[in-house]
């Protein structure tokens, strides 16, 4: 039993496409799911040695007087300079690293499959750590339409969002498992649990 190997399963898809939904889902259901997003929160969280290290390459000024990461300030400056996202990457990516796959190792104990959430999953290169990547799909007018309703964003600010990040059409031709959200909840839903029977 202890030996026994737990599957661990990425979710990943564009911003709007569904991902969150997916997961709340599979939430629903019991299963475990990780969320990146907020294990990098957590790695850069006031007094973590990630954020002691941030704040000493890039000057105390990218905290706030509480000692949390003005991460405005520290996007502002990473965003167009690549040498020092580089930089900054390499102080966060192997925290996070540490919390995701120490939050597998705990959910493993109980589980026979893991989830995670990864947004980024491609962009960042990850795909080989997953057993299977499931992608969450949806055409690029939907995303647009769902952004622009959930966030109470602008068509513009929406599109830019969307063009930020690789194309989705790439990200659905890499998929091991495409769920296709361009109807109803319940119509992903079924997707879920079909991929679920024949994942698992
Ligand atoms: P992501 O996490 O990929 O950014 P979300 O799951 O948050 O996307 O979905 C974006 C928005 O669209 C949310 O407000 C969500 O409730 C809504 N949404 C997602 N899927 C559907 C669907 N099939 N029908 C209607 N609304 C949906």
């Amino acid at each position: 039993m202890q030996n026994k190997h737990v599957q661990f399963i990425g979710i990943t898809g564009g911003i709007g496409s569904g991902k969150s939904t997916v997961t709340r889902y599979l939430r629903e259901l019991g299963y475990p799911v990780i969320d990146a997003d907020a294990l990098a929160r957590r790695a850069v969280e006031p007094g973590s040695p990630a954020l002691k290290a941030v704040a000493e390459t890039f000057g105390d000024e990218m905290l706030f007087e509480d000692g949390s990461l003005n991460r405005k300030k520290l996007g502002a400056m990473v965003f167009s300079d690549p040498e020092k996202l580089d930089l900054l990457n390499r102080i966060v990516h192997p925290e996070v690293e540490r919390l995701l796959l120490a939050a597998y190792k705990a959910f493993s104990e109980t589980h026979a499959v893991v989830f995670a959430d990864v947004p980024l999953l491609y962009e960042t290169g990850q795909e080989a750590r997953y057993d299977a990547i499931w992608v969450v799909y949806a055409p690029r007018m939907v995303c647009v339409e769902r952004i622009m309703s959930r966030d109470g964003a602008t068509r513009d600010y929406a599109e830019w969002q969307i063009e930020a990040q690789m194309s989705l059409e790439e990200k659905r031709e890499r998929a091991d498992v495409v769920l296709v959200n361009d109807d109803t909840p319940e119509k992903l839903y079924a997707q879920v649990e079909n991929a679920l029977e024949k994942q698992l």
